[in-house]
C-alpha cells in the first residue's frame, strides 16, 4: 500500500520525537506494539497506575492511521444505541457515547496542544431512504441523554455550506483535532509518566516465557514483559497472522485544498463542525491546518490504482463544493482502516498475559483513546471492567484474496448507494 508523504498533517506538525531503538534485553511489566493512539493511551494509564511500561513500534509515533486520520473526533461505533445494548449491554453504549469527551479531557488533562476544538459532527444523508435512520439514531442518543439534534435539509446547508444533504443530524459531543500532533502529544504525555518507547525495529516475535512473553524485534533486541498488548491496527502484519487475517485493511485517501479565501471560509464549513455522510462509501471533510478543505474517502480495498481513487475524491470534492474548482489541490495521501466482518471492534486476549484491540471500522480516534485507556485500567487493576468482551479472533476465510474480495464489496456496496433514492 502506498502511503503518500507528506500529509497535510505531516507538512504543519510539531517535529517528531526523537526516540531510541530497542536494545538488548529489555524488561517491563507491559509491552506494547503499536506506537498510535490506541498503544500510547493505554501506555499513560499503565504508567499513571504504577506500572513499568515499553512500546514497541518501526516508526515513529502516529505513522499508522493515527498520524494520517480525518481528525474528527466522533463518539459511538458503527450500530446505534438500541443495538450496542442488545450486542454488548448498557454499559458499553454508555463508554462508546462518552469517548469523544473522554478523549477531550484526556487532551485537557495532558495539556497536549493538538488544535482541538468542539464545534461538532454534522452526519448528513444524500437519501432520503437513510432519514428515517437518522431520526432513530437521533431519538435512541437523545433518550440517553446525549447532546444531539435533526437537522431540517436546510440546517445542514447552513452548517456545512452544501446543498448536496436531504437531511441530517448534529452530534455536539464530537470535534475536531491535528490527528499527527494528537498522536506526538500522547507519546509525550506517556514518556513524561514514565513510559520507554523505542523505535526502528519491527517486533518479529511472539513467545510465552515464564509467566510472561518475550517479544522479539528485528534489530536482535528484546523485551521480556509480564502482559503484551498488540496495537497494530490495520497495519497488523506476520507477528500475529491470526489478527491480520481477522482484519481487513481497506484505503482511505483523503486530499487538501490550497488554503481557502475568505469568502469561500465564510460560506463552508462556518461554524468548523466535520462533516460525514450516511452512504456506505461516503465522504467525510472538515477544515483543517491554514483554512484548507479536506475531503476524505473510502477507494478500492487494493492499493492499486491509487490515482483513480484520488481521482474520484477530487471529482467527488468539486461536486459537493463547485466553488472550490479553481483551487489546486496541494496534498493527498492515505492511510489503512482496519475493518472487520462484523463493523464491530474487537478486544481479544487469546493467551493469558496477551491482549489485542483491532477493528475500529474508520471511526477510531475517540474509540481507541478511550478503549486504550479502559485497556491500561484493566490490566493493572482486573476488576476495572472492559467495555467490550473478549471475543474469539475469527480469520476472514481466504483472507489473502481480500484485496480482491474488498475491492468487489466496495463496487457493491457503490451500487447499492447508487440505487438507493
Ligand atoms: C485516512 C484515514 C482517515 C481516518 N479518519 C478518521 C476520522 O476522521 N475519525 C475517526 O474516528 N477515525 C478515523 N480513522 C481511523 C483512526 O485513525 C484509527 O481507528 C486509529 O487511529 C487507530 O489507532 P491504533 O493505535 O489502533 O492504530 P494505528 O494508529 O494504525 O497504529 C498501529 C501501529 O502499529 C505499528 N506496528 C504494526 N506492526 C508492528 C510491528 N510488528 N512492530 C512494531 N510496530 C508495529 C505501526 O507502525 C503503527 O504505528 C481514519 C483512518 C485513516 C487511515
Amino acid at each position: 500500500m502506498s502511503h503518500t508523504i507528506p500529509s497535510l498533517w505531516a507538512a504543519t506538525a510539531r517535529p517528531p520525537l526523537t526516540l531510541p531503538p530497542p536494545e538488548g534485553d529489555m524488561r517491563a511489566d507491559v509491552a506494547i506494539i503499536g506506537a498510535g493512539y490506541t498503544g500510547l493511551a493505554a501506555a499513560l494509564s499503565l504508567c499513571r497506575g504504577g506500572a513499568s511500561v515499553i512500546v514497541l513500534d518501526t516508526q515513529a509515533p502516529g505513522f499508522g492511521a493515527s498520524g494520517r486520520n480525518g481528525g474528527q473526533v466522533i463518539p459511538g461505533i458503527k450500530i446505534d444505541p438500541d443495538e450496542i445494548d442488545t450486542v454488548f449491554g448498557e454499559a458499553t453504549t454508555e463508554f462508546v457515547g462518552k469517548t469523544a469527551e473522554t478523549t477531550f479531557a484526556l487532551i485537557e488533562a495532558e495539556g497536549i496542544d493538538c488544535e482541538a476544538s468542539r464545534d461538532g459532527w454534522v452526519q448528513g444523508s444524500v437519501k432520503r431512504a437513510h432519514l428515517g435512520l437518522l431520526e432513530r439514531r437521533v431519538r435512541q442518543w437523545q433518550t440517553r441523554g446525549a447532546d444531539v439534534d435533526l437537522l431540517t435539509r436546510d440546517e445542514v446547508r447552513a452548517h456545512t455550506g452544501t446543498a448536496i444533504f436531504e437531511g441530517g443530524w448534529l452530534d455536539r459531543r464530537a470535534g475536531r483535532l491535528h490527528p499527527l500532533n494528537y498522536a506526538t502529544g500522547l507519546a509525550q504525555a506517556a514518556l513524561a509518566q514514565g513510559a520507554d518507547i523505542r523505535v526502528g525495529a519491527a517486533a518479529t516475535l511472539l513467545a510465552r516465557e515464564g509467566q510472561g512473553w518475550r517479544v522479539s524485534l528485528a534489530n536482535g533486541a528484546s523485551v521480556l514483559a509480564g502482559q503484551v498488548i498488540v496495537a497494530t491496527n490495520g497495519y497488523s502484519g506476520a507477528l500475529f497472522p491470526k489478527l491480520r487475517a481477522s482484519l481487513v485493511p481497506a484505503g482511505s485517501f483523503q486530499v487538501a485544498t490550497a488554503p481557502l479565501p475568505d469568502a469561500l471560509l465564510q460560506q463552508i464549513l462556518p461554524g468548523r463542525c466535520v462533516v460525514s455522510d450516511t452512504r456506505r462509501v461516503g465522504n467525510y471533510f472538515r477544515i483543517g491546518p491554514e483554512n484548507r478543505l479536506m475531503m476524505g474517502g473510502r477507494g478500492t480495498f487494493s492499493d492499486t490504482p491509487a490515482d483513480a481513487a484520488y481521482a474520484r475524491l477530487i471529482g467527488n470534492l468539486h461536486r459537493i463544493f463547485p466553488e472550490t474548482r479553481g483551487l489546486p489541490i496541494t496534498y493527498r495521501w492515505t492511510g489503512r482502516v482496519a475493518m472487520t466482518a462484523d463493523h464491530l471492534p474487537h478486544v481479544h486476549q487469546p493467551l493469558p498475559g496477551l491482549t489485542m484491540a483491532a477493528g475500529y471500522n474508520g471511526r477510531g480516534v475517540a474509540l481507541s483513546s478511550a478503549l486504550g485507556t479502559a485497556i491500561g485500567g484493566h490490566l493493572l487493576d482486573g476488576a476495572q471492567p472492559l467495555p467490550f468482551r473478549f471475543t474469539d479472533i475469527r480469520p476472514l476465510p481466504v483472507h489473502a484474496l481480500h484485496p480482491v474480495y474488498a475491492t468487489l464489496a466496495i463496487w457493491y456496496y457503490r451500487l447499492c448507494d447508487a440505487l438507493e433514492t
